[in-house]
């Protein structure tokens, strides 16, 4: 486990530590274990940054499962989520029938997952849901979308670690942090 001292010089405050997260996990695999007994689950990460979590999760659910991977890139404005995506790399697998999960890092306007279970949903899978690492679910905002497990709470503050990266650095760290402000100027 990460020892204070070790902590990265660009983190300004660490928000979950890796113990934290362990905890909030396997809450997460206990409840979609209990939920998809008998089910065909099939839990489909969005790259790259939910590549950590998917680790973690997928090996704290008890009942059989598959896995797949989507790549999506936002039109427009990087810091802000357009809800116009396109996909880069598609699934491998038919879902059609299926109970599908979608594993995200961190929901913020909710767009993006808008917009990628529209389009999951076009291919008829048996049910489709959301899990969500870290919720941006703050006051006077509301997410497009209503996940259905959240690991938890999150201020309205970029973080990075645990699969989250900022210009692709920092997705390494085995906490949620966020950064220094002279780290983006
Ligand atoms: P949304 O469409 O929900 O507004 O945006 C979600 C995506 O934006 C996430 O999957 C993630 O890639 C990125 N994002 C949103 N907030 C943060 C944040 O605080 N830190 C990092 N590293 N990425 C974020
Ligand atoms: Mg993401
Ligand atoms: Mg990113």
């Amino acid at each position: 486990m990460i020892e204070q001292g070790a902590m990265h010089p660009d983190i300004e405050q660490v928000l979950f530590t890796e113990e934290d997260i362990a905890a909030m996990v396997k809450r997460m695999g206990a409840e979609i274990s209990r939920d998809y007994q008998g089910k065909d689950l099939v839990l489909i990460a969005v790259l790259r940054g939910a590549v950590v979590f998917m680790g973690d999760l997928m090996r704290s659910i008890d009942v059989p499962l598959a896995i797949d991977f989507m790549a999506v890139s936002s039109y427009g404005d990087k810091a802000k989520s357009s809800g116009v995506v396109r996909i880069v790399k598609d699934l491998d697998m038919d879902i059609k029938g299926r109970d599908v999960l979608i594993v995200e890092d961190i929901l913020d306007s909710g767009l993006t997952l808008k917009y990628l279970m529209k389009n999951l949903s076009s291919r008829n899978p048996a049910s489709i849901e959301v899990a969500t690492f870290l919720w941006k679910d703050v006051e006077g905002k509301q997410a497009a979308i209503n996940p259905k497990y959240v690991g938890t709470h999150c201020p309205d503050a970029f973080v990075v670690g645990y699969g989250l990266d900022f210009a692709e650095r920092y997705r390494n760290l085995p906490y949620v942090g966020i950064l220094k402000p002279e780290v983006y100027s």
